[in-house]
């Protein structure tokens, strides 16, 4: 279903045109307008979901499948030698559209655009509390 007012919605359903690399009945892969680098692209579903959460499985799955083609394809086509997957959910984690998302990043042997962070280094007794406040 689409959400009116949402500019993925409208992207993934060819109201508004895209550099689009893959389409099906159900979703779409379009080129990012402000790519990390060469080939940095998106799987879009067609229908409506804001993020992950929303997403429903048979979605999800679909999308891992779908990246899986394309990434054979870029690294074919444009002859990368690695990828990246990033798929930010709410604003705390930096997404800015709120339509799910898969970023698909080819990565070269030249680039130096590495994804980030500074690794923390909890205690046995930290990673344990957080094992538990997860799992039971
Ligand atoms: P987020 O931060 O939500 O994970 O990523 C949103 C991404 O969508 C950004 O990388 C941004 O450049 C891209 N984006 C935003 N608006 C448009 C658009 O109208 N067309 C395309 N192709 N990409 C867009
Ligand atoms: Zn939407």
């Amino acid at each position: 279903m689409k959400k009116e007012e949402c500019i993925f919605c409208k992207i993934a359903n060819g109201e508004i045109p895209s550099k689009t690399l893959y389409e099906d009945e159900k979703f779409r892969i379009i080129l990012d307008l402000k790519p990390i680098g060469r080939g940095h692209a998106l799987i879009l579903p067609k229908a409506h979901a804001d993020d992950l959460y929303e997403l429903p499985e048979e979605s999800a799955s679909a999308v891992m499948i779908l990246a899986k083609k394309m990434a054979i394809k870029m690294a074919e086509k444009l002859h990368s030698v690695g990828l990246n997957l990033v798929q930010n959910n709410g604003e705390a984690a930096g997404q800015t559209v709120r339509h799910f998302h898969l970023h698909m990043i080819p990565r070269y042997s030249s680039d130096d655009e590495k994804i980030n962070w500074i690794p923390g280094s909890p205690t046995e007794e930290e990673l344990e509390t957080v094992r538990k406040q997860i799992v039971e």
